[in-house]
C-alpha cells in the first residue's frame, strides 16, 4: 500500500455517456485496480481478473446509470473473492439499492449471501466531508445537488486531485468553494470531470431533471476561482445528441479554460 498521493494515479474511463449505444457505456471509472467510482454498464469493459482487483466502489448516487453493473459484478466474482466488496455511499442511496436492488425480487440479497458473516458485499455509509484512505488512495467526499440525493468525489494522484462532480444541477456553491481549495493545495486540481448532459434546446429538460446544458455549465464554471488552469473533461452526454453538446461546450472555451470531451479520452493520468 503507497503513500497517498505518492504515486500516479491511473483513472481509466470505463464508461462516460448518458446512456448505451454501441460504444456507449455508462458511468464507471476505475482508479488504480481497486476502487470504482461508479458502477455503470461502463464496467462490462474489465476482464474477470480486473473486476475480481476491485475492493472498493464509491457510488455518486442510486441512478441506475451509475449502479447498473454493481449488481453483475457480484454476480460474475463474488465467488471469486476472499472478501466482501466493500461500496461507500449515502446513506440514501443505500436504503435505495436495499429496497430496490438487493431485495431477492431484482436481485439476492448479496448483503447476506453466501452468509451473513462472510456476504459478497458490505454496504457502508459516507457523509459530505468525509475523508477516506482506500486501497492507498486519498478520497474526499465532495457535496452535489441532484434529484435524488448525490454526491462528488475528489481523489488524490502524485500530480494532483482529480475531482467529479457526479450528476449534478445548480451545484452548492460548497462544491466549488471545495473544488477552489483543493487547487490551492500542493499540486492543485489535476483535472476535473463534470457533467453535461444535455444540449442548450433541451436545457429545460435538463433542470427538470437536475442536469447541466452547456448554458447552465457556463454559470457552474463562473464560480470557479481566477487561475484555474486545470483541464475539464465533459462526461454524460445522451449519445444522440453527444456532438452537438460539445460544439456548445467548446464555445465556452477562452482564455486558460479548457473543455475536453471524457468520451475521446481512455485513462487520466493525476
Ligand atoms: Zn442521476
Ligand atoms: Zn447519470
Amino acid at each position: 500500500m503507497g503513500l497517498t498521493g505518492a504515486y500516479l494515479m491511473q483513472v481509466r474511463i470505463l464508461g462516460c455517456s448518458g446512456t448505451i449505444a454501441k460504444g456507449c457505456r455508462t458511468t464507471s471509472f476505475l482508479l488504480g485496480q481497486h476502487i470504482l467510482v461508479d458502477a455503470g454498464t461502463g464496467v462490462g469493459e474489465l476482464t474477470l481478473e480486473e473486476m475480481q482487483r476491485v475492493d472498493h466502489v464509491f457510488l455518486t448516487h442510486s441512478h441506475l446509470d451509475h449502479i447498473a453493473a454493481l449488481p453483475l459484478l457480484l454476480d460474475a466474482v463474488g465467488a471469486r473473492r476472499t472478501r466482501p466488496l466493500q461500496v461507500h455511499a449515502l446513506p440514501a442511496t443505500l436504503a435505495a439499492l436495499r429496497a430496490h436492488v438487493f431485495n431477492d425480487v431484482i436481485w439476492p440479497d448479496f448483503t447476506r449471501i453466501p452468509t451473513p458473516q462472510a456476504p459478497f458485499v458490505q454496504l457502508l455509509p459516507l457523509g459530505v466531508g468525509d475523508v477516506f484512505v482506500a486501497a492507498g488512495t486519498l478520497l474526499e467526499v465532495l457535496p452535489a445537488r441532484h434529484s435524488v440525493p448525490a454526491v462528488g468525489y475528489a481523489a488524490r494522484g502524485s500530480k494532483g486531485w482529480w475531482v467529479y462532480s457526479g450528476d449534478t444541477e445548480g451545484q452548492e456553491p460548497a462544491f466549488w468553494r471545495r473544488v477552489n481549495a483543493l487547487h490551492g493545495e500542493q499540486g492543485g486540481v489535476a483535472a476535473l470531470c463534470i457533467e453535461t448532459a444535455f444540449s442548450n434546446a433541451e436545457a429545460e429538460l435538463a433542470r427538470k431533471s437536475r442536469h447541466l446544458s452547456p448554458a447552465a455549465l457556463a454559470r457552474e464554471l463562473a464560480a470557479l476561482a481566477p487561475g484555474a488552469d486545470f483541464p475539464i473533461y465533459i462526461t454524460h452526454a445522451k449519445p444522440r445528441e453527444s456532438r452537438l453538446i460539445m460544439r456548445e461546450v467548446q464555445a465556452l472555451e477562452h482564455g486558460t479554460l479548457r473543455l475536453i470531451d471524457l468520451q475521446t479520452v481512455d485513462a487520466l493520468r493525476v
